[in-house]
């Protein structure tokens, strides 16, 4: 079997991989990139091609997008009922990206910083030596040969596969994905007959009989050429593409389809730990989604970046272990995944609502879109407790308002909770003794049984 050495090896040359690929390349390090796909599949993701415009500002902090990447500019979000009679408009800047011209570009990029691209390389298991991952093996597709890819640092960026890290069975970064931590999502990029009207800004439909527990969206690439696709609860196990083909694709006169797929994404607060000795994981792979919208290339932009600075000292200090990498999942915690806790906290409440429900909430303005808006871009505070209080008084439905303040009361409580992430591995147990017990407790206020 052949084997090479690099300092990094990574896994998956989507988003997150290809990104970490190019800021660990650009600093100097022999950085060994992987890829499944291979020749013109190189780059495609099937994807609702939404991102958020700070993403993209923060990302040209170390890299200029390429301006062609971005096929249509957005300037915010219409949230429908599933009646159709209340469209809420909410601000936020972002673009639809011509997604496969982002992977392609972003591929591209980290050739040119100096990372050696394997495409065609499907990684199949992490080597452990010592209680220490330090390298992969991989199949060449052509071939069928069987390679060793050795490193100080393997990332594992296979998306929500997560073949590596879940293969490390009893390490903390194994923790599995439940069929309640994921959303189950098909979608279909159209070129249409008719002019969709508001093409700069992108349509979430939500309908529990269409998308039961997720979504349905159109996020327009142009007025005649659609992303459409919905979203529906892992748990449900329901057929995203029979519902598609069922409610959605009749509402369109589709002169041609340009691609069409389907995948899951995890939906979930951050896992325990994005690290092990050795190994980290970013994006998908991390499970590091906004749980409510199931967006993530934001959050692969995000963990490459914080995880590329966390090997850079790793390799300054010569200790590739779990508690030299730890600081990666700190930074992660207070970066993000503390609103990811307290936007899953939400989105559990959210899934237990029906249409009814879904259709007073909205067309009454128990959020409206600015409150929408902060809850989306800042997270949870109390601030919105005084005003259902006052609202139950007046507007009926007092066991939907006491379902929302409860929600939002434990988002608080449970971000809080993801600020006060341990700084060693010494105390995780405790700490998530006390996520378990908090959720628990939530939980069951919301109908819901225990953490499966
Ligand atoms: C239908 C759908 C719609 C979505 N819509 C949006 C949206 O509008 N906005 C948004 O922000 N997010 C959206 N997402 C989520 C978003 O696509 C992901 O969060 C993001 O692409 C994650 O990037 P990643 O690099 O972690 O993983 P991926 O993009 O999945 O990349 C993983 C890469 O690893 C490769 N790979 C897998 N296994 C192996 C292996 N064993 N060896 C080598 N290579 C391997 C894959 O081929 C792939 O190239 C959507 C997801 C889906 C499924």
């Amino acid at each position: 079997m052949s084997s090479e050495n690099f300092d990094v090896v990574v896994a998956g040359a989507g988003t997150a991989g290809s990104y970490i690929s190019y800021l660990l390349a650009k600093a100097g390090f022999k950085v060994a990139l992987l890829e499944s796909k291979s020749g013109n599949e190189l780059g495609v993701k099937t994807c609702g091609d939404g991102l958020g415009l700070h993403h993209v500002e923060r990302m040209s902090r170390h890299l200029t997008p390429n301006p062609r990447v971005f096929q249509n500019k957005i300037e915010g979000v219409e949230l429908i009922s599933p009646d159709e009679r209340t469209r809420l408009l909410i601000r936020g800047e972002g673009y639809v990206l011509d997604r496969f011209g982002w992977g392609k570009w972003l591929i591209e990029e980290a050739v040119r910083a100096g990372a050696t691209l394997f495409e065609g390389h499907t990684a199949t298991a992490p080597i452990v030596e010592n209680g220490s991952v330090v390298g992969v093996k991989a199949v060449e597709r052509r071939t069928g040969s069987t390679k060793e890819f050795r490193a100080r640092v393997v990332v594992d960026s296979t998306g929500s596969a997560a073949v590596l890290r879940t293969k490390l069975s009893g390490w903390l970064i194994s923790e599995p994905l439940h069929p309640e931590d994921v959303s189950h999502a098909y979608r279909e990029i159209v070129y249409t007959e008719d002019e969709h009207e508001r093409p700069q800004y992108i349509k979430i439909y939500l309908d529990m009989v269409v998308a039961p527990g997720g979504y349905w969206w159109i996020f327009p690439r142009s007025s005649t050429m659609l992303n459409v696709g919905l979203g529906i609860w892992g748990v449900l196990k329901l057929n995203p593409r029979a519902h598609y083909e069922k409610y959605i694709l009749p509402r369109f006169k589709v002169r041609e389809k340009y691609h069409i797929g389907g995948g899951f994404i995890p939906t979930r607060r951050p896992l325990k730990s994005l690290v092990g000795n050795g190994i980290v994981a970013l994006g998908d792979a991390a499970a590091a989604v906004n749980p409510i919208h199931g967006g993530g290339i934001g959050q692969a932009l995000l963990t490459a970046e914080l995880a590329s600075r966390t090997i850079e000292k790793a390799f300054a200090r010569g200790d590739f272990s779990e508690d030299s990498l730890w600081e990666y999942n700190v930074a992660y915690m207070r970066e993000w995944g503390y609103r990811q806790a307290q936007l899953d906290v939400l989105r559990l409440m959210l899934q237990t609502l029906d249409n009814d429900d879904l259709n007073f909430g909205l067309s009454r303005k128990i959020l409206n879109e600015d409150e929408i808006y902060h809850l989306a871009a800042k997270g949870t505070d109390l601030s919105l407790l005084d005003k259902f209080k006052i609202m139950m008084q007046f507007i009926g439905r007092p066991g939907l308002l006491k379902k929302l303040s409860t929600s939002v009361q434990y988002a608080k409580e449970i971000g809080d909770l993801y600020l006060r992430y341990p700084q060693s591995k010494a105390d995780i147990e405790r700490w998530y003794a006390e996520v378990v017990a908090k959720y628990n407790e939530y939980r069951e206020k919301i109908g819901l049984g225990p953490l499966p």
